[in-house]
């Protein structure tokens, strides 16, 4: 916890004198360099030396309690991901409780009859995966790799495989559609052992599972084995004190404001509690539980939805608890203030890259297409920036500046107008108006689709427009 001004200069490099400077830019009065300054203090110091910091909390001491696994679906497309998340949902209590009638949150759990559960992350897929790594959240013990008992092992199936690895992320294999006349498991199987994946029927501790989203048969199989390797991990986690906790899913609700679906690591989470998540901050109002039951505290593993954040934040994001609201504004000026930093360092270096590309390539010159990215939620955002990059070629650099989950408003034509990007609003209400002049203004063309396909026809006959050598 708290460290001094003297060991903050240590780490940093800084001089003590800078270092002073910059808290009481902060608003931090310093009596001495020998008082510990609060995480919250040196969070911002690193912010302002540009330092990237990570709060790493310690549980030493602390009464640790098994805790639910967290599970998430990857798998090549159509192979049933999304069929096996249907079915798993419906084994579990939420469903019962609610009649059938549950809300995409991004998260459900599966209540076994022992007393043991699992949470499924409800975005299947590598992207919400890997969007989440890059913003550092582990938040998946078990990926479960699903795989078509007649297709067998494909490109995103190794993909999968690889994601799972780089995050050192066990697996639990699940062959699908186990039903059809053409399944044939067994050359699955050792499709994925010549993939390197050592099961457990060939000596290795990778679980393999047949099932049948369809005819859902197997689930409970998968469920047990999930079980089991949630044992075999150990998993716990500190159910005292100040919670940790990631967004897996964010939206924006006309009449209650901001959601996000949360799971938390570590510690409780309690209704009242100011939190600042992401770059964002707020005052936690209500937290809902999967059946939209409110209730006050939130312990590991346990999704829930809070409401009461002044913006919407993004899938991996962290969620830390602060004292006050003075605290919670500062470290989400602070944080805002380096995420856009970082952003316009990013774009700048895409362009010199962008540069350099071209230069290297004297035949054909490659045209860049920045892009900035709205939908309505999340997972949209990331369905749709995959769509967009599929639009890559050697002719064609697709540059995706800024994703972000609302309407199209006036700071995404500002960052338009910056880069010359073109703005792209997937499944979101229309600007007002004051926005879509700023637009034409400044010669920002808008683009909205509801289908992926229109969007890609359209961007498409955009890019041969701006790039003539590629029809
Ligand atoms: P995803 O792209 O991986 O999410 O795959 P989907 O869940 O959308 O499934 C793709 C197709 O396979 C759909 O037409 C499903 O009905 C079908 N499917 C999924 N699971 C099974 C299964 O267990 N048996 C059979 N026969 N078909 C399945």
């Amino acid at each position: 916890e708290g460290m001094t001004i003297v060991e903050l200069a240590k780490r940093t490099g800084e001089s003590l004198s800078s270092l002073q400077d910059i808290l009481l830019n902060v608003g931090e009065k310093v009596e001495s360099e020998f008082d510990p300054l609060s995480i919250d203090i040196a969070e911002l110091v690193a912010m302002e030396l540009g330092v990237n910091v990570r709060r790493r909390h310690s549980d030493e001491g602390a009464k640790l309690l098994a805790r639910p696994p967290v599970v998430t679906v990857m798998g090549h497309v159509d192979h049933g991901k999304t069929s096996l998340l249907d079915a798993l949902r419906q084994t579990s209590l939420v469903e019962k409780e609610a009649g059938g009638i549950t809300q995409h949150l991004g998260a459900f759990v599966v209540s076994m009859p022992s007393g043991s559960s699992i949470t499924f992350l409800d975005t299947p897929g590598h992207a919400a995966f890997s969007a989440m790594r890059a913003r550092g959240a582990a938040v998946t013990d078990i990926v479960v790799l699903v795989v078509a008992a007649d297709d067998g092992v494909m490109p995103q199936t190794q993909e999968a495989m690889s994601h799972a690895t780089l995050a050192k992320v066990p697996v639990v294999v699940a062959i699908n559609k186990c039903d059809k006349p053409a399944a044939d498991p067994e050359q699955v199987k050792l499709q994925l052992a010549s993939e390197g994946l050592l099961l457990e029927e060939m000596g290795g501790d990778v679980q393999v599972v047949e099932v049948s989203a369809v005819k859902k048969t197997g689930l409970d199989r998968l469920e047990e084995a999930l079980l089991l390797q949630a044992e075999l991990m150990d998993l716990k986690a500190r159910i005292d004190g100040p919670a940790q906790a990631y967004v897996v899913e964010a939206r924006l609700d006309r009449g209650r404001g901001p959601l996000a679906t949360a799971i938390v690591k570590a510690g409780t989470l309690v209704c009242g509690q100011y939190v600042v998540v992401g770059s964002e901050w707020g005052r936690i109002r209500a937290l809902r539980d999967m059946v939209g039951k409110m209730t006050d505290r939130a312990t590991p593993a346990m999704p829930i939805e809070i409401e009461g954040l002044k913006g919407l934040p993004m899938a991996g994001d962290d969620i830390v608890v602060v004292d006050s609201e003075e605290r919670a504004r500062m470290l989400s000026t602070g944080r805002t203030r380096k995420s856009e930093k970082d952003r316009l360092r990013k774009i700048s270096e895409g362009r010199t890259e962008a540069e350099e590309s071209s230069e290297e390539q004297e035949v054909v010159e490659r045209v860049e297409m920045p892009i900035i990215v709205k939908a309505d939620v999340q997972g949209t955002v990331q369905a749709v920036t995959d769509a967009l990059k599929s639009l890559n070629s050697p002719q064609v650099f697709v540059n995706i500046v800024h994703v972000g989950v609302g309407p199209v408003s006036q700071s995404d034509i500002d960052l338009a107008r910056a880069c010359g990007a073109c703005i792209v609003g997937f499944n979101v209400k229309n600007p007002p108006s004051s926005v879509t002049q700023a637009a034409t203004r400044a010669s920002i063309q808008i683009k909205t689709h509801r289908v992926i396909y229109h969007l890609l026809e359209d961007m498409g006959s955009l890019i041969v427009h701006k790039a003539p050598g590629t029809a």
